[in-house]
């Protein structure tokens, strides 16, 4: 393996579903539902199959799901999209993020990124050659917010994009309005792009609501949106994501990602375009109940002796396994499925390496996320397992 690509040899999500599926674990780790999205969605999959649609879609993506997702993003945010020049669809918002900073970002310039940070973006940016630049969540009550003055620090004249992941993944916060328009502030101070991945955008529970970085003034011309079908209709294999923006940003992400798949995903596209037009409803039946399952899980992690975070959204909810008695959460997440047959993500994947020799400890390595995109009676399963641990 190159040296690029060396210190991302195997992602976390392959390692602990490889060990879920050796000890045919509850797989609480990798975040996929096991429950299937809309049934009219499914049928239209089947249907464009059934009907010839089988070969190379356009390379912008199908018309279908180009208007469908511009129409979308008026409808949720106000944001106005040309769908033939300013929307792109990817093989999932996995390509969307390396479209964008392969296309964008030359060899050697800064791209920040919040820590913990989704693997796909350290990865991409060495791919591309350039620097990663962390700015930490922090510890608030028992959820988290973005560090500002470390985000003002990570500001340089090198700075070439900014990737703004919120809902978050893996701490389920959702960035506050405040937090928002400082990162726009120092945007357009700096004159740098943003990527936002919000593939999240629709599982927020509660009184939060999600906003779309692109929404604030004088963003819509700098931010590149990134979003995909995986979470908001339960169809994690179909990969089928997008990005919106300013067209010249669009087209420099089309230029790598004509390059990385060329097309994808044909006879989903259009399947995924009308669910995104007619299901809203069964979107918003869906976070309620994932918000419930939440409250399942965190219950019963607390249950079994975890001091368990807030979680605001996504798939995922963070606990601290140091009052068990377990305080490295990367062994304890090797050894979970063998031990009580449930699997889950050690935080300590989405971070920086410590540097060496290892200095202060950081708080991300007590830390493990559990996901509850899952059925009751699985979720019911995994808390019996995990009180097996008092
Ligand atoms: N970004 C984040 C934050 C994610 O959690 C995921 C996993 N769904 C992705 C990107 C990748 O999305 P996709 O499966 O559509 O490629
Ligand atoms: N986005 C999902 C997660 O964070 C799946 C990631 C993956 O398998 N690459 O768990």
């Amino acid at each position: 393996l190159v040296r690029r690509l060396r210190p991302f040899a195997e992602t976390i999500f392959a390692e602990m579903s490889a060990l879920a599926a050796a000890h045919e674990a509850i797989n609480l780790g990798q975040g996929f539902p096991d429950t299937d999205g809309p049934p009219s969605m499914l049928t239209a999959a089947q249907e464009a199959i059934a009907s010839g649609h089988n070969q190379y879609p356009p390379g912008i993506g199908v018309a279908a799901l180009r208007e469908a997702v511009s129409e979308q993003q008026a409808r949720d945010y106000g944001l106005h999209y040309d769908p033939d020049t300013q929307v792109l669809v990817t093989v999932g918002a996995t390509e969307a993020i390396a479209g964008a900073i392969l296309g964008l970002v030359e060899p050697g310039r800064e791209v920040i990124m919040i820590e913990p940070y989704y693997d796909a973006y350290a990865a991409t940016v060495a791919l591309a050659g350039a620097v990663r630049r962390t700015v930490p969540l922090v510890p608030d009550g028992d959820g988290f917010r973005l560090d500002l003055d470390a985000l003002r620090a990570a500001f340089t004249a090198d700075t070439a994009a900014v990737v703004v992941n919120s809902p978050h993944n893996p701490t389920g916060t959702v960035l506050t309005d405040d937090e928002l328009t400082e990162i726009a502030r120092l945007c357009i101070a700096h004159d740098v792009v943003a990527i936002t991945d919000e593939v999240y955008e629709h599982l927020v529970f509660g009184e939060r609501r999600h906003r779309s970085l692109a929404t604030l003034d004088g963003m819509a011309e700098r931010t590149l949106r990134i979003s995909s079908a995986a979470k908001t209709f339960h169809v994690t294999g179909w990969k089928v994501g997008w990005i919106s923006g300013p067209a010249e940003l669009v087209a420099a992400a089309r230029g790598a990602k004509q390059y990385l798949s060329y097309v994808g995903s044909g006879p989903f596209q259009p399947a995924v375009a009308g669910a995104l037009r007619t299901e809203t409803a069964w979107v918003a039946t869906q976070t309620r109940d994932l918000a419930r399952r939440q409250g399942v899980l965190s219950a019963a992690l607390a249950d079994a002796g975890f001091r368990v975070h807030h979680t605001d959204g996504t798939y995922f909810v963070l606990a601290d396994p140091r009052p068990l008695g377990y305080t490295d959460a990367a062994a304890f997440c090797r050894a979970l499925p063998a031990a009580i047959g449930v699997a889950a993500v050690p935080v300590s994947a989405f971070v920086d390496p410590a540097p060496e020799p290892a200095a202060a400890e950081s708080p991300w390595d007590h830390l493990v996320r559990f996901a509850f995109c899952k059925q009751d009676d699985v979720l019911a399963e995994a808390a019996r397992r995990l009180r097996t641990l008092a």
